[in-house]
């Protein structure tokens, strides 16, 4: 049995959005949902979620906060908060990411506009554990949560997972035609997700980069299982989960395998535990194999004219 009346769920176009929303999506429009997302990220979000977030957090996380404000000022019936903690065996989410759902319980955004008459909206605020998204469980008790039976749910489910397979296959079509030749230079751009691809916050990197003739590759093009890294020497095999991809990413860019680059770039926001390690050891191995490399900071007063001089002045280098 799907659900009856077409609730509005509001997802926020942040964090962990950039790597599951077309699940996510599937399996709310399945059950008989209407999905709501929070739209680009822009100034009034980050102004407005740095006004509820803490002061230390690093920009995606106050961005987050503002996308959190602007689906509960919609007036959406359910929210969307899950809460992630695994996303592969003995690999964990940062800190913030984990904790998120928490600090957006806890801070003044949420005063007085959840337990309204009709206590909207709801919150769909699942643990999301490498184990539950393996075996349908969490997507049960949502599915429970929003009035549908378990078939229903396990159907949504499986068609969630068609749609994030196709999704994932649809990326990776850099290898698959002539793209990759078509283009004489090729810059590997690394980060997390929600950093790389939310074009307010890498102020529209990729564009920029292909506007000058020049293609950005990703991890998310990158094909999966195509190239593995020996992470041994790390403790715990690096046991951040984007820490793993984004390692993973730029050894396979500078192996030249199936593609050479001509430059690495990092995104890194200022504040982020994770990244400041990260960057160096990314930094290390680039400068041992004569890989030119640009780390671009990024925080809330990141002007975008200052980014794109040292875009330029990268690019200019390289070619
Ligand atoms: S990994 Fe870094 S950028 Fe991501 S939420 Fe944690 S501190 Fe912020």
């Amino acid at each position: 049995m799907s659900i009856n009346a077409s609730p509005a769920i509001g997802v926020p176009q942040s964090l962990l959005y950039y790597r599951y929303y077309p699940l996510w999506k599937t399996f709310f429009e399945e059950l008989g949902g209407r999905v709501e997302t929070s739209g680009p990220s822009c100034d009034d979000k980050l102004v407005r979620g740095s006004g509820h977030a803490h002061a230390d957090s690093c920009v995606p996380i106050k961005l987050a906060f503002g996308h959190i404000d602007s689906l509960v000022a919609k007036g959406v019936d359910y929210l969307f908060l899950p809460k992630f903690f695994r996303l592969d065996r003995k690999s964990y989410v940062c800190p913030k990411v984990i904790g998120f759902n928490d600090m957006i319980k806890n801070s003044s955004l949420l005063d007085g506009r959840l337990s309204s008459a009709s206590h909207s909206p709801y919150l769909i605020d699942e643990l999301f554990d490498v184990h539950n998204c393996s075996d349908r469980s969490v997507f049960r008790r949502i599915g429970r949560k929003l009035g549908g039976d378990t078939p229903s749910a396990d159907r949504a489910y499986s068609r969630a997972l068609r749609s994030y397979d196709m999704a994932s296959r649809k990326r990776e079509v850099i290898f698959k035609n002539d793209i990759l030749k078509r283009y004489k230079l090729k810059i590997g751009v690394i980060g997390h997700p929600y950093n790389v691809h939310d074009d307010f916050l890498s102020m529209g990197l990729l564009n920029e980069i292909l506007k000058k003739g020049i293609l950005p590759v990703t991890y998310e093009d990158m094909p999966p299982k195509s190239f593995e890294c020996d992470l041994s020497k790390y403790p715990s095999d690096m046991f951040w989960s984007f820490g793993r991809e984004i390692y993973r990413a730029a050894l396979y860019f500078m192996s030249g395998l199936d593609f050479s680059i001509s430059g690495l770039i990092y995104i890194a926001p200022f504040g982020c535990g994770l990244d400041s390690m990260l960057v160096s050891i990314v930094q290390a191995e680039a400068a041992a194999r004569k890989m030119p490399f640009l780390n671009l900071t990024i925080d809330e007063h990141t002007a975008r004219a200052g980014i794109m001089t040292r875009i330029e002045a990268f690019i200019d280098m390289i070619s």
